[in-house]
């Protein structure tokens, strides 16, 4: 198949490369040459290293290489497209202007897919002519590694949209949920839950964030606690997402005050070097000052508060 990716930044180079890995021939826009540069050397490094572990053969980074594309031009990009998948940013307007733009100038039977992880794929779609045909593909960060799509079914949706959605994951290999377009689909919104009461926890003065987070580790064998999963996610991230799903779903996803502090204070996690553990080289070297001193403020009634390393 021909596939089309919008975006070449975190997700959209990974969704050209899976694509391209198992067959398809694929062309990447973004807005400017270099962020498309980029996004080609960061596919190339990702197959060099499935090639030094063995999970790639030298030929098979070479062919999938070859079958990626770039363009500055969206016309181009999605010519001939059989499935359009765009990665831009997580905006309202930014999602409704691109679907607009593509079914302009793509063929009538193309699928139009969004890899949103929050926002309304009914209300993106609801732009275009024919919104059955578009879908959610929300891929998960590191593409290449992560093993689920969910299939995020909007309102308009004809079972066929449905069907192609579903059977392109299970070609790229990974496993397919279909969820209906709800606020936070599936997985973002358990994975919110337990982030929001992990920090509440951690506010309450519970336990450390440590001990929080290998309670779930060894407790639930979680392969990452919920606190540290928030510093990998983006505190940003993690908040933007919680405001959407207060305002849709209610009070039980309101923003903690520690999240909002640490995020008017850029830390926000690992990327940023701390959030609420301190980060170096990409791995946790400590628990951040503010983190400690967030719970023993709230358990500051006179009784010895927690003592955390
Ligand atoms: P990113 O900022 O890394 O990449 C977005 C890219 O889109 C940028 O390179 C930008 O130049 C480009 N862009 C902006 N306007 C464009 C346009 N009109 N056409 C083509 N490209 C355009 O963002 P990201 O993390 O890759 O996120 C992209 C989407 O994927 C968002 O909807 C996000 O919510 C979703 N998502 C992100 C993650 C994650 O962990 N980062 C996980 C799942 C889903």
């Amino acid at each position: 198949m021909r596939i089309s990716v919008l975006g070449a930044g975190t997700m959209g180079h990974g969704i050209a490369q899976v694509s391209a890995m198992a067959g398809h021939d694929v062309t990447m826009r973004d807005i400017e040459s270099g962020i498309l540069e980029d996004g080609l050397d960061a596919i190339e490094a990702n197959l060099q290293g499935g090639v030094d572990r063995g999970k790639v053969t030298a030929d098979e980074k070479t062919a999938a290489l070859d079958r990626i594309d770039t363009t500055t031009d969206l016309d181009s990009a999605v010519a001939g497209a059989d499935l359009v998948v765009e990665a831009v940013p997580e905006q309202m307007e930014i999602k409704q202007s691109t679907f607009e733009d593509v079914e302009a100038a793509v063929d009538d039977d193309a699928i139009i897919a969004s890899n949103t992880s929050s926002l309304s794929v009914t209300e993106i779609a609801s732009v275009l002519d024919d919104p059955s045909r578009a879908i959610g593909l929300h891929f998960f960060n590191p593409v290449h590694i992560m093993g689920l799509v969910e299939v995020v079914v909007p309102e308009q949706a004809s079972e066929r949209t449905v069907r192609f959605g579903s059977d392109f994951a299970e070609d790229l290999g990974k496993e397919a949920v279909v969820v209906r377009d709800t606020a936070g689909f599936a997985s973002s919104r358990l994975g919110v839950a337990l982030g929001v009461e992990a920090i509440r926890m951690l506010e309450e003065g519970v336990a450390s964030p440590r001990d929080i987070d290998a309670a779930m580790e060894l407790g639930y064998n979680h392969p990452m606690g919920p606190i540290e999963l928030g510093d990998v996610v983006g505190l940003d991230v993690r908040l933007d997402i919680l405001e959407h799903l207060r305002e849709e779903l209610g009070e039980r996803f309101k923003p903690p005050q520690s999240l909002r502090r640490k995020v008017r204070a850029g830390k926000l996690g690992k990327k940023t070097g701390e959030g609420y553990y301190v980060w170096e080289d990409g791995e946790v070297v400590g628990v951040s000052e503010d983190a400690a001193a967030a719970g023993q403020a709230s358990s500051d009634d006179g009784s010895e508060g927690p003592v955390w390393e």
